[in-house]
């Protein structure tokens, strides 16, 4: 039942899972903080379930220690502080929330075009500086200027909108044929967009394709005076040529929220890391905007991450789903009418031929009323919904299927 499953919170995680995971009738225990390693190797001997956030680290070394672990919720983006891979061989699903701040990232990018139009940086700054200049020079409005937009999916096309309601013409480039949003229209290559944009904001994931996708040459194909953002992923743009076309003045700004070589903690003096020297130089141009990886931290986006990765670890607890998990076989089977003589099977298991026959020899002295199973490199999963079971029926189950030498986990609901 609920009541024996045991959640743990750590990284102060959103308040709203805490009180839904609660509501819903599991023990929870949360903290404000990252544990420390031997209080994490102690707390995670024995919970179902962890929430956490970018700073504890789930290594092999961690996740040997749990015993009766199910599932990590990441309430995050990133989940390269999991050893995914071993959670997958020991049967954990792993899960995150990659789309629940696409608004707050769309957000941010128009707020630095329109600073950027306006120098807002560097007004700013004068004034705090005590210096009175409202020369209009090289300050634009907006309306009727290009926008072109490097990768269409869920934060590009909610920046398409926003820009439009701007009274911005938009232009994307995206490797697959997508549907524009309102006048929006794609162009077929990299080069058009460059050619034709006065902003051009990149929205692609970190991919080996993507790895400097703009780079000396793609800011020589831009317009004179054009601006260059990126709030995706710091490898997408080398900043050097950034910072060359920003001195030669084919640039007229940038604004910049991620880098090569983050700092993974909030830290002073990241200037005097070796890793940031990127910094260095761009610090000293003029209209550039710097921002530490803000795109997605709101308050907004917080808490629907939390109401997200706490749906998605109570429905793999109750119902098995894996579907949108980071690490593991998509499955999911409609929920059933359970009556008390209804069972659900979930067996994860090597990925290795004959499995399912073995598994439904087991099953066939009863009706398998539903069955899906998906498979995702060494390791397969398979949902089976059966009826007219007895309790005896059950252990006997529970036991054949866990004495399989393919298993990884079996789990009856
Ligand atoms: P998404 O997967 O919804 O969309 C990405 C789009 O890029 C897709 O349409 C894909 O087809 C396209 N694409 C992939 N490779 C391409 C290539 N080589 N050339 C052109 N298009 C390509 O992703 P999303 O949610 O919109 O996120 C986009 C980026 O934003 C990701 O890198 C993500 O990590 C980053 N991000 C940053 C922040 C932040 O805080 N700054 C927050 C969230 C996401």
């Amino acid at each position: 039942s609920k009541g024996d499953i045991k959640i743990l919170l750590l990284e102060n995680i959103n308040h709203q899972a805490v009180i839904s995971f609660r509501e819903q009738g599991y023990q929870v225990e949360s903290y404000m903080d990252a544990l420390p390693e031997s209080v994490l190797l102690e707390k995670i001997r024995d919970v179902h379930a962890i929430g956490i956030r970018s700073k504890t680290v789930l290594s092999s070394s961690v996740l040997q220690h749990a015993k009766n672990l199910m599932v990590i919720g990441c309430y995050c983006i990133g989940t390269n502080q999991v050893d995914l891979e071993y959670a997958a061989n020991m049967g954990v699903a792993v899960f995150n929330s990659p789309f629940s701040n696409s608004r707050s990232v769309a957000e941010l990018a128009l707020a630095n075009i329109i600073s950027l139009a306006r120098q807002l940086p560097d007004k700013s700054l004068q004034l705090r500086g005590g210096n009175w200049n409202n020369s209009s020079r090289h300050c634009y409005e907006v309306r009727g200027k290009t926008v072109g937009i490097i990768g269409y999916g869920h934060i590009g096309s909610q920046l398409s909108i926003l820009a439009e309601a701007m009274g911005m013409s938009v232009i994307y480039y995206d490797i697959l044929n997508i549907m524009p949003i309102g006048k929006a229209k794609q162009v077929p290559t990299l080069d058009e967009l460059l050619r034709e944009s006065d902003f051009v904001t990149l929205h692609v994931p970190e991919t080996p394709d993507t790895k400097n996708l703009i780079s000396s040459p793609q800011i020589a194909a831009m317009k004179k005076g054009s601006y260059i953002l990126n709030t995706s992923r710091g490898s997408v743009l080398e900043t050097k040529a950034v910072v060359d076309g920003l001195k030669s003045g084919k640039l007229f700004g940038a604004a910049l929220d991620v880098f090569p070589n983050e700092p993974r903690f909030n830290r002073s003096n990241v200037f005097n890391d070796d890793l940031n020297k990127w910094t260095s130089e761009l610090i000293n141009l003029p209209n550039v905007i710097l921002t530490p990886h803000i795109g997605g931290a709101t308050m907004e986006a917080q808490s629907v991450t939390g109401l997200e990765v706490s749906e998605a670890i109570a429905n793999f607890i109750t119902q098995g789903s894996s579907l949108e998990s980071v690490n593991f076989p998509e499955v999911s089977l409609r929920q059933t009418n359970f009556d008390d003589n209804a069972l659900r099977i979930l067996f994860v298991h090597r990925n290795i031929p004959g499995v399912l026959r073995k598994v439904n020899d087991i099953l066939s002295r009863h009706n398998i009323e539903k069955q899906y199973s998906d498979s995702n490199g060494d390791i397969a999963y398979v949902i089976t919904d059966i009826s007219d079971v007895t309790q005896s029926d059950v252990h006997a189950i529970y036991n054949e299927l866990d004495k399989t030498s393919e298993r990884i986990t079996v789990r009856l609901i």
